[in-house]
Parts: C-alpha cells; sequence; structure tokens
C-alpha cells in the first residue's frame, strides 16, 4: 500500500515566452525527481498570463518538449488547446484581482506613475507619500515592503530559514501600468489556489519567493507558510553565463531540428555539471543531478 505522500503537489511551471532550453529542462527533471521521491502530483501550470510575450508557437513547445524527454505531469493541461480552454491564467484573472483588491484593502500598496526611465538608476521610487488615484489608468501598483522586515520559509532540507527582505523586490509591481496582475500575484493565486505545497524553482528566484512570503502574510494566506521551497542551482555557459530563454541559448527545439536524441539532450546537462555519463531516462538524470548538487532523496 502505498503511504501517505510528504508533499501533496508541486508544480511545473513554464512561461510560454521563447523556446525551452536545458535549464528548462533541468528544473523540470528536479521537479519530477522530487515529486516521485516525496509522492506528490505534478501540476503543469503555464504562466500564460503576459500576453504580449506568449507566443501558440512556444505554448505547443512546452507540450511537444515534455513529451519528447518523457518527462510527466499528472494534473493541468494535456495540449495547447486544452491550455486555452480550461486551463489558462486569462482564465483565473478574477482571483488574481480579488488579491489586489484584498493587498488594497490593508494598505500594503500604493499607486505608482514613475516611468521606467525615471527609475532606471536603480533608486526607489518617492510615490508611496503622494497618495495618488489607485484606479488612475497608466498607474502601477507598488508593494509598500519594509526593509527591515525578516521573511521566514521552508527549504526542503534545512527546515525553516528566516531571511532578510531583498533590496532586489522592494517596492515591487503587483499591479501593471495595463491594469493586469503581475507574475508574483497570479503565481501565488494559483499556488494557493490549486494547493501547492512544494515548490522547485531556480535560485534566480529566491528574491520572489520571499517577496511572495510577505505578500501571503499580509492576505493571512496560512496555507502559503507551509509551502517547502527548493531553490535549485543554475546550468551556466563555459564562460559562467546563466543560459536563458530570451538569450536565445541553444533551444531544445533547435537542438532536435539537429538531430538530437532525448540521450544527447540529457547527456548534454550532466555534461555541464561535469559528468560524463549518458542517461537515457529523466530518472537516470535526476539521480545524476541528485548526487551532483548534493540533494538526499530520503531526506
Ligand atoms: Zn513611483
Amino acid at each position: 500500500m502505498r503511504s501517505d505522500p510528504t508533499y501533496q503537489r508541486t508544480r511545473i511551471a513554464p512561461t510560454p515566452s521563447g523556446y525551452l532550453h536545458a535549464g528548462n529542462v533541468l528544473s523540470f527533471v528536479l521537479t519530477a525527481g522530487l515529486a516521485r521521491t516525496f509522492g506528490s502530483s505534478i501540476l503543469l501550470r503555464i504562466d500564460d498570463l503576459d500576453i504580449g510575450r506568449v507566443r501558440q508557437a512556444y505554448v505547443v513547445d512546452i507540450f511537444d518538449t515534455l513529451s519528447f524527454l518523457g518527462i510527466p505531469w499528472d494534473e493541468g493541461p494535456v495540449d495547447a488547446d486544452d491550455l486555452r480552454r480550461q486551463w489558462s491564467q486569462r482564465q483565473r484573472v478574477d482571483e488574481y484581482a480579488e488579491m489586489l483588491r484584498t493587498l488594497q484593502e490593508r494598505g500594503c500598496v500604493f499607486a505608482c506613475d514613475c516611468t521606467r526611465s525615471r527609475l532606471s538608476g536603480g533608486d526607489f521610487c518617492a510615490c508611496a507619500g503622494r497618495s495618488l488615484d489607485m484606479m488612475e489608468p497608466g498607474h502601477t501598483w507598488r508593494l509598500l515592503t519594509n526593509t527591515h522586515n525578516r521573511i521566514d520559509h521552508l527549504d526542503l532540507y534545512r527546515g525553516p530559514v528566516a531571511s532578510d527582505f531583498p533590496s532586489s523586490v522592494q517596492q515591487a509591481v503587483v499591479r501593471k501600468r495595463d491594469g493586469d496582475p503581475a507574475y508574483h500575484v497570479a503565481s501565488l493565486s494559483d499556488d494557493l489556489q490549486f494547493g501547492v505545497d512544494l515548490i522547485v524553482r531556480g535560485v534566480d528566484l529566491f528574491d520572489s519567493t520571499l517577496l511572495q512570503c510577505r505578500m501571503a502574510e499580509w492576505m493571512s494566506a496560512d496555507a502559503f507558510s507551509r509551502v517547502t521551497f527548493f531553490h535549485h542551482p543554475l546550468l551556466s555557459d563555459p564562460s559562467g553565463r546563466k543560459l536563458s530563454k530570451s538569450a536565445g541559448d541553444g533551444s531544445v527545439s533547435d537542438l532536435r531540428k539537429n538531430g538530437a536524441s532525448r540521450r544527447d539532450i540529457f547527456q548534454g546537462i550532466a555534461a555541464t555539471l561535469g559528468v560524463k555519463e549518458s542517461p537515457d531516462h529523466w530518472k537516470d538524470l535526476f539521480d545524476i543531478v541528485s548526487e551532483t548538487m548534493g540533494i538526499t532523496r530520503d531526506a
């Protein structure tokens, strides 16, 4: 008989703003491997809220790449058409608006009319004290953050961790100039709505985690304080630069067009980690990555 899962649900959450690359594959493999280790269901959540950046070809690429690599998911859309019909984030905008309303009612946000160029020097804006009209078209909403906060979160292997609130997400935008909710709102709302309790993401999103934990506190969304996080190292090119979709780094689809097999792609990721093995299955790559990154499977 199967024992109770340690975590109920995790998610694979790609943004269809470019073709997937090896760094995305590593994140998916870690998510799938940890889900199978801890008995969690895997939700495929495609972050398609920002329609200005989403392209249908990128959406299709997500399904093609996961299928080609044999990486499983248990819940969520089965294809691009199913995403459009019943899983798109555009269908959850009412929930996101509700979260923004709550943040506003609790006095956690302020309106801002700063242009991008005015803030280009890295300064914080001074709109918090101006009492600008929240509903004025073209105004963004920013969080009224406090640098002196300590933020707690649960780390998969280290347990409870308290961190300083990071400057990179001070006064983060939660409602964009066009009125759409920002990533942090959609991501937090979805994780709460779907009952996600294990989040695997790159270490580049560590500051976002702390911000979302802070937002959840404001919202009295206690369930989020029980979410456990694993922030994995990122793959980088030989010069140490992080791989990214926007930089056009070798996409899986390009590799496939050049004849790469699943084994070739997994082997490339293993080689980036300094391992000379040729895994043919994502589970074998997970074992290699776990060992290389010091992830203990029975933790
Ligand atoms: Zn401002």
